[in-house]
């Protein structure tokens, strides 16, 4: 089956006025049809700067200075800014953080969900538009008559509902939903998941979970990605991720969750991540890796394929 989603080599770089800083630093990955990816690791790593160049929406200072984003065979970075437009929604669609407060308080959920397609696709009747609203709304398991009210009359989790029929009314391939569940109590957050699941499943579509909820995760994806300072350190099966991690990086986030068997013992990562303005030489993760060796500080180790599945960038861990 071929891959709809290939990101090769893709790099940001912001300029700032302290310097220059690559927020992105090539960073690789492939996704079929179908398959559900989590992007995980802490505040800066690069996971939402990801979701924002493969949209082609990072702006000044920031820039994507490298790579290809290939959606369904094309080729979203060699796109002009209008067939771009018309790929989102289309080909890709984000769903951003907190992006239940971002709906017009003063505009009711079906003119906003038909702003949306206009503004990416302008040829729809307004029969057509209706049909769509109507079908987005059910799929994401509210009814047609939400799209009268106003946003201030559904709960939380409706609201995010709302965001993700909004996601989907162009039937995306790929669909990237960042922190999704943030700010809803977990019954929600539960239900919220179900219907990313379902309208995925509903679609065929790849998904990008972008989220630091490791229990989440491992409910919901097939794969998990692990990002650090800007670059992939890890890329396995959501199995092999959590039973057997291999980059040291990973195998620290997976020991500091909490466990049913250490009860009230946690693992926390020793010190820092460095600034993306000043990052070590060689591995970025070694200041505070406890396997680092000389080699780490000389080379920055890149992600290969260390076993069926499995991506590590890691000078230590062999096929
Ligand atoms: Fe640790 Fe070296 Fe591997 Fe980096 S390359 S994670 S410092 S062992």
């Amino acid at each position: 089956m071929q891959p709809v989603l290939q990101v090769s080599n893709l790099q940001v770089t912001y300029y700032t006025e302290g310097g220059r800083v690559r927020a992105l630093d090539g960073v690789n990955l492939n996704l079929l049809p179908g398959e559900k990816l989590g992007l995980v690791g802490e505040s800066g790593s690069g996971k939402s700067t990801m979701a924002l160049a493969m949209m082609r929406m990072i702006k000044p200072p920031g820039r994507i200075e490298g790579g290809n984003v290939v959606v369904d065979g094309v080729d979203l970075t060699k796109l002009t800014d209008e067939e771009m437009r018309e790929a989102r929604l289309s080909r890709i669609s984000y769903i951003p953080q907190g992006a239940m407060n971002s709906l017009n308080p003063v505009m009711r959920i079906g003119a906003q969900m038909g702003d949306a397609m206009k503004a990416h696709k302008a040829q729809f009747s307004a029969t057509q538009i209706a049909e769509r609203i109507d079908s987005a709304l059910v799929s994401v398991g509210l009814k047609p008559s939400v799209a009268k009210m106003y946003p201030h009359e559904l709960s939380g989790g409706m609201k995010q509902r709302v965001c993700i029929a909004i996601g989907i009314l162009l039937k995306p391939k790929v669909i990237i939903a960042d922190e999704p569940t943030s700010a809803l109590d977990v019954v929600t957050q539960r239900q919220v998941m179900q219907t990313l699941d379902s309208v995925q499943k509903e679609l065929g579509a790849a998904i990008i979970l972008i989220g630091h909820d490791m229990g989440l995760m491992a409910q919901f994806v097939d794969k998990v990605a692990v990002m650090y300072t800007g670059r992939l350190m890890e890329l396995s099966t959501v199995q092999d991720m959590f039973t057997n991690p291999l980059h040291p990086y990973a195998v620290a986030l997976i020991k500091s969750l909490p466990n049913l068997h250490q009860r009230g013992v946690f693992h926390g990562i020793p010190g820092l991540a460095p600034a993306l303005l000043r990052l070590p030489p060689g591995c970025s993760f070694h200041p505070r890796c406890p396997l680092a060796q000389d080699a780490c500080k000389a080379s920055v180790p890149p992600l290969e394929l260390k076993g069926p599945n499995r991506f590590v960038a890691c000078h230590l861990v062999n096929k």
